[in-house]
């Protein structure tokens, strides 16, 4: 797929060293061969990430992530493999130039290459009807009265679609851009007729951009109270609303300096917050969040705060928002601002300073929830008080954290008056819910089989590596790691240290990488053990595990043809006897 000449990989992959990589990101510290820090995919107050320079691989112990500096760089800048390493490319200073695409791919290429443009001029073309058309005159005269200042305007590409139903159209028409790509970004609709009119028209206009800031759609108020208030792209090849929040590109780095990030509804909340100088914030704009909207966070934050409008519609955005974040590894918290105040309104009355304390002010999420539920509910009644229970109860399963929990549950029971065992029953108590929490630790922590020790074993001694070469890989490992091991194999062979990130680059799944950096990344385990015995061990599993698939008969059959002194007539003997006992067990 890659359109990049291997030796460039290699000669990026080389240059790119992984502390200095990850330095731009994270602040690390030496500890022993390797370097740690916090986390930037998840939120953490002690650090459990980790990368090996020699190796030049880094792991998450506690979020499991794990690569090489090409995926450090994708997962972090949300980038294909291409692009990583062109990105990685820039920064080494390696020239790369590309080999010539496929015909498909250069199709597909140039398809959203084309749409980038025509959203681009697009873009250009509004932003110059507000500036300086006269049709831009009512644009310029509202966004005075809101006291949106130039520089503002600039960062966010504000535009105006003039008030006629073609003066796009003919923009494109001049600039010779074929109206088929116009039509399936939404900017121009089908006539009844035949032809072509305007989506958006007299109206001002928010440029939507993805994270590297290209223009993907766009987002059109109106000036006075006519409706629909606001008009938004549609979906589009380089447009899908439940990936991309608005002002992510705006906000990338203050998310990650603030290691926070605040969601607001609209358009115009987050300009006056960028306005007051608080950066952190992205805009949902019409859609509800979902799982890929916190993913997209998670890269940068490692909390959220929600901040809505106070009215029931808000509130209901909350409650579906928390849905979300309960079973999710983002703690969020709720600003709450007001009656009838939002972000702009309140920021002109009180100041960013007051902003700033609501932010301190905020709650946590289900605290937030377990508010709103009591003041919506008559509490005085036996029957209020049940429905509250139940309202409350299917959330609070939710919570992971079992402390948390049983936490809330207390402060749930003493403000409702209720007996706090029964209610403890209702959610699966304390006991069960650390059990839940613990197992779910371990289960992410083992998962080590023979084949992985073998691995490591190989990696850390060319001996291991030699023996299994001689006795044959494909006779060791299953299918999904054998390119794993003949690459160690390889490495190994040619006298030079293993280079572990190019073995990564070689593992298709993103999960599985993860998986194979946590075992390499830190080998004084390794230490301690026995090479060869090990090394005999694993042997002697993967042989036993194998034969076990067999037929007996088939072995049966080898084991008349061999030798009674032989390893593998004892080996089958064995097998078969294992075999025969479990059928008796099952009879
Ligand atoms: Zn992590």
């Amino acid at each position: 797929m890659s359109m990049i000449p291997d030796d460039k990989v290699s000669e990026v992959r080389e240059r790119a060293s992984i502390l200095e990589v990850v330095s731009d990101y994270v602040s690390l510290r030496k500890s022993g061969a390797n370097y740690q820090g916090l986390c930037p995919f998840h939120g953490e107050k002690t650090p459990s990430f980790n990368v090996n320079p020699a190796k030049g691989i880094f792991h998450c112990f506690g979020c499991g992530v794990g690569g090489n500096a090409f995926s450090f760089i994708m997962k972090i800048e949300g980038l294909s493999f291409p692009e990583a390493v062109k990105f990685l490319a820039k920064r080494v200073g390696v020239t790369i130039e590309e080999r010539p695409p496929t015909p498909q791919e250069k199709r597909r290429l140039d398809e959203r290459e084309e749409l980038y443009r025509v959203n681009d001029l697009a873009a250009d073309f509004y932003r110059r009807v507000l500036m300086k058309d006269a049709a831009g005159e009512a644009g310029r005269r509202y966004l005075e009265r809101r006291g949106v200042d130039a520089a503002t305007a600039e960062a966010y590409r504000l535009g105006f679609a003039p008030d006629r139903w073609d003066s796009l159209i003919r923009h494109l028409e001049q600039k010779k851009v074929p109206l088929a790509a116009a039509e399936t970004l939404g900017l121009i609709r089908h006539k009844e007729g035949g032809g072509y009119y305007d989506t958006f028209r007299n109206r001002l206009l928010f440029t939507i951009a993805d994270i590297q800031g290209r223009p993907i759609g766009f987002g059109g108020r109106v000036l006075d109270d006519s409706l629909p208030k606001y008009i938004n792209s549609p979906e589009s090849p380089v447009y899908r609303k439940s990936e991309v929040l608005f002002g992510v590109n705006l906000a990338r780095q203050a998310m990650r300096e603030q290691g926070a990030a605040i969601v607001v509804e609209g358009y115009f909340d987050h300009l006056a917050l960028h306005q007051a100088g608080v950066h952190h914030a992205v805009a949902t704009c019409g859609t509800a969040l979902t799982g890929e909207h916190l993913k997209l966070l998670q890269r940068y934050a490692g909390k959220v705060y929600t901040l809505f409008d106070s009215d029931s519609a808000g509130s209901k955005a909350t409650c579906r928002a928390m849905e979300l974040f309960l079973g999710g590894a983002l703690p969020a918290f709720v600003v709450e601002l007001p009656e009838g105040e939002d972000p702009d309104s309140f920021l002109k009355k009180e100041g960013s300073g007051a902003f700033a304390d609501r932010i301190a002010r905020a709650r946590p999420i289900f605290e937030w929830f377990f508010r709103y539920t009591v003041r919506a509910a008559d509490t005085g009644t036996v029957e209020g008080k049940v429905q509250v229970v139940e309202e409350l109860a299917p959330h609070l399963k939710k919570i992971t954290n079992p402390v948390e929990r049983d936490l809330y549950v207390r402060e749930i029971a003493r403000v409702l008056g209720v007996n706090e065992r029964a209610l403890m029953r209702k959610v699966g108590g304390a006991a069960v819910a650390a059990a839940e929490f613990s197992r779910h630790r371990e289960s992410k922590r083992s998962g080590t089989t023979t084949e992985d020790m073998l691995l490591a074993l190989m990696g850390k001694y060319p001996e291991v590596a030699g023996k299994v070469a001689d006795y044959g890989a494909a006779n060791l490992f299953p299918e999904g790691l054998l390119p794993v091991a003949e690459a160690i194999i390889a490495q190994s062979r040619s006298g030079n240290d293993i280079e572990w990130g190019l073995i990564l680059d070689g593992v298709g799944s993103p999960e599985e990488r993860s998986r194979l950096a946590a075992l390499f990344i830190d080998d004084r385990h390794l230490e301690e053990i026995d090479a060869h015995k090990a090394f005999e061990q694993c042997r002697q599993a993967r042989e036993r595990a194998l034969l076990k698939q067999q037929d007996p008969k088939a072995l049966q059959r080898e084991l008349s043809q061999l030798d009674y002194d032989s390893e593998r007539y004892r080996e089958i003997l064995g097998i078969l006897n294992d075999l025969r006992n479990r059928k008796s067990q099952l009879s």
